[in-house]
């Protein structure tokens, strides 16, 4: 899709691939990756030479490991194949196909540092990245299942009596007692939520729990933490938000992370449409 698409599919691919490589833009691993991918791009066509970038290198990773990994996905070209044929590597492509927009450029430097790590992703050794992973997963699994209720902003509270409103629920609460006295059994039935735009969708906690169980994390209470950092959950009073219904839990996931999740999801189906055509 990155390189056979129209013009519109490369945009698309390209933005989700930076929203992945955003998402994991702290994580060592992924600064790695990125460093060796734009080192290689600036020095295009001519080749970088490892010697000068190891000299450079101040990351704990290995180096030789990021680039034999980055040449085994066929990301940058292979060393071993130099001499015998041109080489057939996405960067290489990429860098063909868009010479002279510099803004771009930047944007494929991102857009490829996200694809690498999106497969890097599967290495058991990683935790962190495990974490964001069964992320994707929980996600994936929520999309799948259809039932898409969507978390709204509250921004006050109305009572349904008389109409009035409120900035909190406490506030609410007391003016259906002490006004309507007579009239409710249960405040809260008589007080009405006002919502504001749109931060996310409710996904059932368990597909989180399946998931981070799967890929290999083992304190869900701090996994759940760390995606609240990462900006993937809603916080509420600097903690994750729940609500039961119907017996299960559901957390709120932001909105920016279902709309990534969902255009990986088309992109997944055309990668794999497009391998069975090959
Ligand atoms: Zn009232």
């Amino acid at each position: 899709m990155l390189v056979n698409g129209s013009k519109e599919d490369v945009e698309q691919a390209v933005r989700v691939l930076e929203g992945i490589n955003d998402l994991v833009e702290e994580n060592p691993h992924a600064q790695a990756i990125r460093y060796v991918i734009d080192r290689w791009a600036h020095e295009y066509p001519k080749v970088v030479s490892l010697d000068e970038l190891a000299s450079e290198w101040r990351f704990t990773i290995n180096m030789d490991k990021v680039i034999e990994y980055l040449e085994s996905e066929g990301i940058l070209p292979s060393r071993a194949s130099e001499a015998a044929a041109p080489s057939f590597d996405l960067m290489s492509k990429l860098l063909q196909m868009f010479p002279s927009q510099k803004e771009f450029y930047t944007r494929i430097v991102k857009a490829v540092t996200g694809l690498a790590v999106a497969r890097y992703l599967t290495d058991p050794h990683n935790r962190r990245l495990r974490m964001i992973y069964a992320t994707l997963q929980a996600i994936s699994a929520h999309l799948s299942e259809g039932d898409r209720e969507p978390v709204h902003e509250i921004k006050g509270y109305s009572c349904k009596i008389c109409g009035k409103t409120f900035s909190s629920f406490t506030e609410a609460k007391s003016h259906v007692q002490h006004e309507h006295d007579f009239e409710v059994e249960d405040e809260e039935s008589a007080i009405e939520e006002i919502l504001g735009r749109k931060l996310g969708e409710w996904v059932r906690l368990s597909f989180f729990c399946e998931k981070a169980s799967l890929y290999g994390v083992s304190d869900f209470h701090k996994y759940l933490r760390y995606m609240l950092t990462k900006g993937a959950l809603i916080p509420q009073e600097e903690d994750v938000m729940i609500k039961r219904r119907g017996g299960e839990e559901y957390i709120a996931v932001d909105e920016a992370w279902i709309r990534v999740r969902e255009r990986m999801r088309m992109l997944e189906r055309q990668l794999i449409r497009s391998r069975r055509a090959v």
